[in-house]
């Protein structure tokens, strides 16, 4: 059976763990940051070794092709290539460097595949420079509004559109990934959770992305002395919001044990430790992938009185979005291949949003999750280990091979 090779993807990883590289096992790699652009540089030379043609569209997204025959749907496969600040050398680029071994392996074994092969970096996918987070995937897709997304800027006050301009990446709007000309996507990434691990797989066929609210509460009270006030006169706004919070956490445990939720912002005003606090806000993240689920969270909260401890409670939704499913026939094609190799492999949703969930939405899309130690990510103890990483390019490689066929 036709394999990737683990030397080369050995090569690939250590690469382009240089670009950005903290010292300490990590990246800091930012969208359109020289480090970036170093990683951009690398993955365009080892396209154009391969005889890809390269296209870049106007949010910079990298398009490299192998040709098919005739005039045929593409395949796309990949990821994206910036990191958050101290990130892991896997989340995003495995994505990418398996994609380009696959394609390395069709072109070094001449596989023959009747339809192009496009390996797609997306821009900004972490949105840690510029927000939000997948920016140019959610552009194309008319899930953002494109000028406000120019007008993103970094902490520096450099704009997005500045950023764009500078990289040497900015291409024409017409060389925007055309639905009509694809057929699928499937972005090999890595889990970003303990659970594959737990589970010892080695691959994780994803079903779809699950659908998450996010709200924010706010307790008000009454600014007073933290000295001169006694306890029963107080209207303390962070004990009120302590009390939402347990409320919270007990109802919630009560739902299905696949529920996940994050109180991740808090603020207190005036934020003075001689001051009672006199607003507190807080956000709640909520994720399941049974809408049912996520129904009943909506209810508990709903429940919440509109007093606490002498404070008034509100809470407000700030935004939503639904349970994404992915593509049934190219789910399968996975977990089928997974089995080809004798490869361990379960099911499961990913939690994190990801470039293929907006792009599920005009192409027929798949995802390929693999281990993540001790389920680190988005830090520099990420890791997955090398003969992982290739599995998942052999996983993919035949799962394009099986569309292809299609
Ligand atoms: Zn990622």
């Amino acid at each position: 059976m036709i394999s990737c090779s683990m030397k080369r993807m050995e090569d690939k990883i250590v690469t382009f763990s240089k670009f950005g590289d903290t010292g300490k096992g990590g990246i800091t790699r930012l969208s359109l940051s020289p480090a970036a652009l170093e990683a951009r540089d690398e993955f365009c030379k080892r396209c154009k070794a391969l005889g890809m043609e390269i296209k870049t569209d106007d949010m910079a997204n990298i398009y490299a092709t192998l040709p098919g025959d005739g005039d045929l749907p593409a395949i796309m496969m990949g990821s994206h290539l910036d990191s958050v600040i101290q990130g892991g050398n896997y989340d995003g680029v495995m994505g990418v460097l398996t994609a380009l071994e696959a394609a390395e392996t069709i072109v070094t074994e001449k596989l023959k595949h009747r339809h192009p092969i496009t390996v797609v970096v997306w821009t900004n996918e972490e949105g840690a420079r510029f927000e939000p987070a997948m920016m140019s995937s959610g552009v194309i897709t008319g899930k953002f509004n494109k000028e406000a997304m120019l007008a993103s800027k970094d902490v520096d006050g450099i704009t997005f559109k500045e950023a764009l301009e500078a990289s040497g990446y900015m291409g024409e709007i017409e060389n925007r990934m055309n639905p009509n000309d694809y057929m699928a996507l499937v972005e090999l990434h890595v889990e970003q959770g303990p659970v594959l691990e737990a589970e010892k797989k080695d691959i994780g066929i994803v079903e779809g992305v699950v659908g998450m609210i996010n709200y924010e509460f706010t307790c008000a009270g009454q600014a007073d002395h933290a000295g001169s006030t006694p306890m029963k006169f107080r209207k303390d706004a962070l004990f009120a919001a302590t009390k939402v919070i347990g409320y919270l956490h007990e109802e919630f445990d009560k739902l299905d044990s696949k529920l996940v939720y994050t109180t991740g912002r808090i603020t207190a005003s005036p934020n003075i430790h001689t001051v009672i606090p006199e607003v507190v806000k807080f956000t709640l993240d909520a994720r399941h992938q049974d809408p049912e689920v996520i129904k009943q969270v909506v209810e508990i909260i709903k429940k919440i009185p509109t007093e606490i401890e002498k404070c008034q409670v509100s809470f407000k939704e700030l935004w939503s979005r639904k349970t994404i499913a992915f593509y049934e026939e190219y789910v399968d094609f996975v977990e089928k291949n997974a089995d080809l190799y004798g490869y361990s492999s379960m099911r499961l949703y990913s939690g994190p949003g990801h470039d293929a969930q907006y792009i599920s939405d005009i192409i027929p899309s798949t995802m390929i999750f693999l281990p993540s130690e001790n389920g680190h990510s988005h830090c520099e103890k990420e890791f997955t280990p090398l003969e992982n990483c290739w599995k998942g390019a052999n996983v993919l490689l035949q799962t394009i091979l099986d569309i292809d066929r299609k």
